[in-house]
């Protein structure tokens, strides 16, 4: 019978959700949006010693900014909950008491100080078939001494007891058949006394199971747990509905030495967490979203990262994505963080978005710059953005694109005076004011025949002329077309910033 898909995305709320963390999050979302499924969002906060104030708001803050739905959490509710693992110790509580009760599972007393004398005593030392009877535990020591213990309140954990000598097959959708001896797996903790919490082992696959989900999508890393996993669920007889494994590739360092990590953002210059992350008292972590990226941008560029649509398409909107989306397209090799191409698609999706949209995102960047934009008409705005948006990769670059719209030059580039401004240039400018003034429509396509024939009519030299025109509008010799621009300016601002660089710029 096939079950309806439920997927899970499962972040430790111990700091900022990275870039990785949000891959995985997508490729959840994409599939569990393909199969018409559930998307789950758990936190796992049964490490109560790595728990970071902030980090949940953070993580829902991040995938509502990217556009990434959640069926079924904390904030959103569900017939499944809670959401939260440190709010289902009794459930936990139930199942560790299930695997003790059926031999699967047993109580060990061993102090910290007693196992880190163990690893200096013994080479490779492991907690496992072949030592535990030499250990503090329920198997080694009789019944009463361990009931007496107990009754004391003295601290203990629960270690699930693997049997030696036995192939373990995880069955990973990427990766196909992966078999390992349980030999080389230790007795790992799976419940503590001390908080009265479960490991992430137990409580992970407790709650897949009881969430009902069907496909465990997560990062590489957490590969090496996935034969645990798998005699867990044995071990609580549910191998029959047992989740599918999709252990997705590392996201790697841009030069594809190494996996990715928190630090290489602050060290190569780029983001990687999708929102700024302010932690307590500490350093500030740049962020997508306040580096101007588009959401859009971000989910592309991510969906990118590890699987690929099958053909060579690139921009693709988050229903395409969920489209085209599956698995097979995946690599199962790391997939480099290419930060350039990130840059890319956010140019690309700039260039989407209409004049209108872009002119209102750049307005809080000309207040930023002292200019306010009520001073100006949205339709002018518009029209000004429109002639630079192809050479943006961020909202904030179109300052740099435009500014002189806003402000007259003060200062003209040196270089730019050198190659284009003589001694006869006042005074050609002085004509040009002249032709310029008698223009009855100052409009792009009417104003430029009459200069150019100007220009042809006096043998003057048309790229100097032009470009002295263009040092005095604009300050140097860049920027869209001339005409484009003094129609946005219009005559008047136009010839005054003519007569001023006349005044002003000496040689
Ligand atoms: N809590 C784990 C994490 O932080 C979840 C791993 C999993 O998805 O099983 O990534």
């Amino acid at each position: 019978m096939d079950r309806k898909v439920r997927v899970r995305f499962a972040p430790s709320p111990t700091g900022p959700l990275h870039i990785g963390g949000v891959r995985t999050a997508l490729y959840n979302y994409l599939f569990a949006r393909k199969h018409g499924g559930d998307m789950i969002l758990r936190i796992e906060d049964t490490d109560s010693n790595r728990f970071v104030p902030g980090a949940e708001d953070y993580i829902n803050e991040s995938l509502a900014w990217l556009g990434i739905g959640i069926d079924e959490g904390v904030r959103e509710g569900g017939a499944y909950g809670p959401y939260k693992q440190s709010e289902r110790r009794d459930i936990y509580r139930e199942h560790v008491k299930i695997l003790l009760d059926n031999g699967k599972a047993y109580i060990a007393f061993d102090t910290p100080a007693e196992l880190e004398a163990k690893r200096s005593e013994v080479a490779n030392f492991q907690y496992d078939a072949s030592t535990r009877m030499s250990m503090r535990n329920s198997l080694s020591m009789p019944d009463d001494e361990v009931k007496r213990l107990i009754d004391e309140g003295t601290q203990y954990v629960v270690r699930f007891k693997v049997e030696p000598g036995r192939d373990v097959v995880v069955d990973d959708l990427l990766r196909g058949k992966v078999t390992i001896n349980s030999s080389i797996l230790d007795d790992k903790v799976i419940y503590k006394s001390a908080d009265d919490l479960p490991t992430y082992h137990l409580a992970n696959i407790v709650d897949d199971h009881l969430m009902e989900v069907t496909h465990v999508i997560r990062g590489e890393e957490w590969l090496p747990s996935a034969p645990l996993h798998v005699l867990l669920y044995e071990a609580f007889g549910w191998s029959d509905t047992a989740p599918k494994f999709v252990h997705l590739p590392l996201l790697l360092k841009p030069d594809g030495k190494g996996k990715l990590s928190k630090r290489d953002g602050d060290r190569l210059g780029f983001p990687v967490f999708p929102l700024e992350w302010h932690p307590e008292g500490g350093e500030i972590s740049s962020g997508y979203r306040e580096s101007g990226y588009l959401p859009e941008a971000v989910v592309n560029f991510l969906a990118l990262l590890g699987w690929n649509p099958g053909d060579d398409t690139e921009i693709m909107s988050m229903d395409e994505l969920i489209d085209k989306f599956d698995f097979s397209h995946c690599s199962k090799a790391g997939a480099k963080f290419d930060y350039e191409k990130g840059r890319w698609f956010n140019h690309e999706y700039l260039q989407k978005l209409s004049d209108e949209r872009l002119a209102e995102l750049f307005k809080p960047v000309l207040r930023q710059h002292g200019v306010n934009p009520d001073d100006y008409s949205d339709e002018l705005l518009a029209r000004v953005v429109g002639l630079v948006k192809g050479r943006i990769y961020f909202v904030k670059d179109l300052w740099d694109q435009t500014k002189f719209f806003f402000v007259a030059p003060e200062e003209y580039s040196a270089k730019d005076v050198k190659k284009r401004w003589s001694e006869d240039t006042p005074r050609i400018m002085g004509e040009l004011v002249d032709v310029l003034l008698a223009l009855p429509d100052f409009g792009s396509k009417a104003a430029e025949p009459v200069v150019l024939d100007w220009i042809a009519s006096k043998g003057y030299h048309l790229g100097n002329v032009m470009n002295a025109f263009r040092l005095t509008v604009v300050g140097e010799c860049k920027g869209p077309h001339m005409f484009d621009i003094t129609e946005l300016l219009g005559k008047d601002e136009t010839v005054a910033r003519i007569k001023k660089g006349v005044e002003r710029i000496k040689i």
